[in-house]
């Protein structure tokens, strides 16, 4: 289905790739496929899948919000978006953190994640579920979720009724515009079938911007190079080839994974 930029709401746009088509909205600058699915679409193909039963623990990013949003683990509370399987939940509650999850999947049931506050459900004001839409959060986070939402317009209104004022947001995902897509010719590869859209790091700052959301730090996960653009990556020479260009694509902004710590100063502009 052709649909309008998921922010913006604008027709205009130009072509960035053409199989499967990818175009980049003229005026927000997000990327997105010229033919998606629609929310009904994506929510039919959502609520059918079963989402894994293992959960893990992982520190790294709590570690991250302990160092930029310290107040969190001083009984606050946080929702997560797009939570999967549910191990950031999880790793949260195991250090006192009260956390919620939100996952339009099904969750493979196991006793460990019944004990878990998971609701499935959509992050949309007609389908997010009531007992999350009641509560204000000190924190939100999506993790690799932010491009699966079909109004990000909306997504920052209802944000904005459930966030706390200067609230922390908590984005990890992957940009468009990092050099892993240079050569690619499907965009796609890292998104799946009911992406909405794809951000680029230019297009990010200026709607979080926008938005009333400034961003305290931007952190890259560390990648090695050689090894995403399928060239041989093992041997000493090509590690330290690696190193070199890790740093240069980390200085410009280019590497594909990260994560921005924001928090919300002012209301949106809408
Ligand atoms: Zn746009």
């Amino acid at each position: 289905m052709e649909l309008d930029c998921p922010y913006c709401h604008s027709l205009d746009s130009k072509i960035i790739r053409r199989n499967p088509k990818v175009i980049c909205c003229n005026s927000c600058g997000l990327y997105r496929l010229s033919s998606r699915m629609s929310y009904e679409q994506q929510k039919e193909y959502l609520k059918n899948l079963t989402i894994s039963s293992h959960i893990s623990s992982d520190f790294l990013e709590t570690s991250i919000l302990k160092r930029f949003f310290p107040a969190l683990f001083d009984g606050g509370k946080i929702l997560d978006v797009g939570c999967g399987e549910g191990s950031f939940v999880y790793t949260l509650k195991k250090m006192g953190v009260e956390a919620i999850g939100l996952e339009p999947m099904k969750q493979a049931g196991t006793e460990q994640k019944a004990e878990l506050n998971i609701y499935q459900g959509f992050f949309n004001r007609e389908d997010i579920p009531a007992e999350i839409l009641h509560q204000k959060f000190d924190l939100i986070s999506f993790r690799e979720s932010i491009y699966y939402m079909n109004d990000l317009g909306m997504t920052f209104q209802l944000l904005g009724a459930i966030l706390r004022p200067n609230g922390g947001l908590y984005l990890k995902m992957h940009v468009a515009s990092s050099f892993y897509y240079l050569g690619k010719k499907d965009l796609t590869v890292r998104y799946g079938k009911c992406v909405q859209f794809m951000p680029t790091r230019k297009a990010l700052v200026s709607i979080l911007g926008k938005e009333g959301y400034k961003i305290l730090k931007v952190f890259w996960y560390s990648c090695n190079v050689l090894h995403a653009l399928g060239l041989p990556h093992s041997n000493l020479p090509a590690k330290v080839v690696n190193r070199v260009l890790e740093k240069i694509f980390a200085w410009t902004e280019m590497l594909p994974s990260c994560y921005y710590c924001t928090k919300r100063v002012k209301n949106g502009i809408k």
